[in-house]
């Protein structure tokens, strides 16, 4: 609620026509026939994602608090942090992933493009076609590439062999894929592939429903650093038609992809804490917080 003062502000009474009080101690001074110019509305930008006092609880631990944050659309956010201090769970409430975990429950407003994910009438499905997740461990279904592929589109009712055909090349296309399984992605199964591989297949299979957002869990940690250099380049290259939050235990690699960078604590009571988020260079160089500087500075975590 705002704070109001008892007196009315004096553009209320200029408004209703009366002449505004004039305190005793000072001279009259004369009153402006003309009301001064509304302020011009800025219109601030609706972030991608944003959450509101967000915590978030397994049974009755509470493994994050009070997070508020906003996430800038067509740019990589990083999470930081020491491992345990709730950066996955903060990344699973944006497609509603907690709500598969028996007992996880979540506090506060998650708003994606300024709604919220968590209203009745929302279907987390539809929330998941629109923001993907990327796990830690990829993940390919034991099936051929294509299928892999087209497994969402078919879910969300495509049919026709040719838009899925196109579908399937477009994402294995945009997940720097297409060049190395051209030749046999029909039938060679996605389990066949080399990890790195099979992370971009997931990313492919992640692209056809067309996501704003992919959310990715620490997608390098089961990688080599050739592949995982790959998937970091992908990420550069999806950032300008896609939102990406990304939690890594690299701080290095957060440096290299990462727009913004969000960092996260425990807190005393042992429940993770976001402690500021910021461009990334400036989190990296000249953070506000003490906190930040130790962590950025491998002087603890
Ligand atoms: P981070 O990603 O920063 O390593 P997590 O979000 O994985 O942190 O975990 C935050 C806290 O929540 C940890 O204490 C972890 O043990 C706990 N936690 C995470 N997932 C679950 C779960 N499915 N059930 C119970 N506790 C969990």
């Amino acid at each position: 609620m705002a704070i109001r003062s008892p007196e009315p502000r004096i553009d209320e009474i200029t408004r209703a026509g009366a002449a505004p009080p004039v305190p005793a101690r000072f001279p009259a001074v004369r009153v402006m026939a003309t009301p001064p110019m509304p302020p011009t509305p800025t219109a601030r930008p609706v972030p991608k994602l944003a959450m509101e006092a967000v915590s978030v609880f397994y049974g009755s631990t509470a493994a994050v608090r009070d997070v508020d944050l906003s996430i800038a659309p067509n740019a990589v956010t990083a999470f930081i942090g020491p491992s345990g201090c709730g950066k996955s769970t903060v990344l699973r409430c944006f497609n509603r992933m907690n709500d598969l975990i028996p007992g996880a429950r979540v506090q506060g407003r998650v708003l994606f493009n300024g709604e919220d994910v968590g209203a009745r009438d929302v279907h987390p499905v539809d929330v998941r076609q629109r923001i993907g997740l990327v796990f830690q461990k990829p993940n390919p279904f034991p099936m051929s590439m294509y299928e892999n592929v087209a497994y969402g589109p078919r879910r969300h009712g495509v049919r026709d062999r040719a838009r899925l055909d196109e579908i399937v090349e477009r994402s294995l296309r945009r997940a720097a894929l297409w060049d190395e399984v051209k030749d046999d992605y029909r039938k060679k199964s996605g389990l066949a592939l080399s990890g790195g591989q099979q992370q971009r297949l997931c990313i492919a299979r992640t692209l056809a429903t067309d996501p704003e957002v992919i959310l990715m869990d620490e997608p390098c940690s089961a990688l080599d650093p050739i592949a995982t250099l790959k998937i970091e380049a992908l990420i550069s290259e999806l950032r300008s038609t896609v939102t990406i939050v990304i939690v890594t235990h690299n701080m290095q690699q957060a440096s290299r992809v990462s727009d913004r960078t969000a960092f996260f604590t425990l807190g005393d009571d042992r429940s993770g804490r976001l402690v500021e988020i910021g461009d990334t260079l400036q989190i990296f160089t000249n953070p506000r917080e003490q906190l930040t500087e130790d962590y950025v500075s491998g002087r603890f975590g």
